[in-house]
């Protein structure tokens, strides 16, 4: 067997004679070196590091300006999708499966030694429903659309990592990276867990981040159990029938059934709302009739959000105003119908996922903060709490930055190369 010798200070590797093929296959190269033939036979040759694609700090934030000029909604993904899958096929990883639950995208980055666990990292690819106001040379070129939750960010970041991956492959541990669309209305992640294609994909720890403003630059905001909370939309139809303002008789006007089951959930969720300091339901809309004198509505709608840390909870609250809607229709003569949507489960994060964040922030000297008291605000990276181990975490974006969802928001490009970093050493550092 005849090993390489790394290369001298002159950073050049020595020539190595061989003389037969079997040589040539018994030489252990490692994945990143080449054997340059010399000459004509073949045997001999230099052995040089092999020319790889790469994503520089200055080619992510190009590239994060790119993806925020063109932000897309959740599920319409496409031309995002695409663009992600161009980058990644230039950082050659070991397997990329596309359009899984949609737009998503997986690739992997296999261990050269023997994996010892699989690690997987998750970006979101949608952006939201808002007309952006930052006044940037590349704000929105699609109105009405912003990347106003910083995904454009978190994919640069994945991009880093996978540009890292393909220079230094991992070591010890094989790795996931997942692109995940539709995270803003609940229904990516499940749309990926439910796709065939993803059976494939295993891990043994999951990891994401999301920037936070009003936190402290580069700060790593951890918490144990629950980070954000599960939440899920309620939308209650109600179908009766308008009539002229004068016969309200011969109509049935939803008013009194609307106004009762919003008072009962202003009201009556005591139990609910005492169970948990994050237990909320929320009325988010109603709308009845025109702004008109002549005319008794007949249809109206009313939304709910519900809250709470615990998935348990929001199915009690949830039942709890479908019990009630049934006492209401035996008052009604329309139809009332109700449909959940935008389903969130809690993000309950992992003890050891949580130590290895904590573990990797500190060795990299970055501030760390145990937060007490989870976020009130829901993220569909729980839902993968299904198949593996998850852990969610938070980078300060700087406590003067626009909140997410406003339309003043931007991204903070400092944290590209911390993201980075903090993931490359949850890898590195996790054996
Ligand atoms: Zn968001
Ligand atoms: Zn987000």
């Amino acid at each position: 067997m005849i090993r390489c010798r790394l290369p001298g200070k002159t950073g050049r590797w020595p020539i190595i004679v061989l003389w037969s093929e079997m040589e040539i296959k018994s030489l252990k190269i490692p994945s990143q070196y080449l054997l340059v033939p010399l000459f004509q036979n073949g045997y001999n040759g230099r052995v040089e590091k092999i020319q790889k694609a790469e994503m520089n700090l200055h080619s992510l934030k190009k590239l994060r300006k790119e993806l925020h000029s063109k932000p897309e909604l959740s599920g319409s993904e496409k031309w995002t999708s695409q663009k992600v899958t161009e980058v990644l096929k230039t950082l050659k990883p070991d397997q990329l499966i596309t359009e899984i639950g949609g737009y998503g995208i997986a690739a992997k980055f296999s261990s050269t030694g023997e994996a010892k666990q699989t690690l997987l990292f998750r970006a979101e690819l949608d952006g939201i429903a808002v007309e952006e106001k930052t006044g940037l040379d590349y704000q929105s070129t699609n109105n009405g659309v912003m990347h106003g939750c910083g995904h454009d960010g978190h994919m640069a970041i994945l991009l880093g990592l996978a540009s890292e991956l393909h220079q230094q492959p991992p070591e010890m541990c094989d790795v996931w990276l997942l692109f995940q669309p539709a995270e803003e209305t609940g229904m990516g992640a499940a749309a990926m867990l439910a796709d065939r294609a993803f059976d494939e994909i295993e891990a043994d720890q999951a990891f994401a981040l999301h920037n936070l403003p009003g936190f402290a630059e580069h700060l790593v905001l951890v918490k144990r159990e629950v980070f954000a909370a599960a939440s899920v939309g309620l939308e209650i139809s109600f179908e009766g029938r308008s009539s002229h303002a004068a016969y309200p008789e011969e109509g049935i006007n939803p008013s009194d059934v609307m106004s009762e089951l919003t008072l009962f959930v202003n009201r009556e969720f005591d139990e609910f709302q005492s169970g948990g300091a994050l237990n909320k339901i929320v009325t988010t809309y109603i709308k009845l009739g025109e702004r008109a004198f002549g005319i008794s509505p007949g249809d109206g709608r009313i939304g709910f959000t519900v809250r709470s840390e615990s998935d348990e909870w929001v199915e009690k609250a949830v039942k709890k105003v479908e019990k009630k809607i049934g006492q209401l229709r035996k008052n009604f003569d329309g139809q009332i119908t109700m449909k959940k949507t935008e389903p969130f489960a809690a993000t309950v994060n992992h003890a050891e996922g949580v130590d290895g964040v904590i573990s990797a922030a500190e060795r990299l000297d970055l501030k760390v903060e145990e937060m007490s008291d989870p976020f009130p605000w829901s993220e569909d990276f729980g839902e993968f709490r299904q198949k593996f181990p998850i852990t969610l975490f938070g980078l300060g974006s700087g406590e003067g930055h626009p909140p997410l969802h406003s339309e003043t928001y931007d991204f903070n490009e400092k944290l590209i190369a911390t993201g980075v970093k903090l993931f490359r050493e949850i890898i590195d550092g996790g054996h």
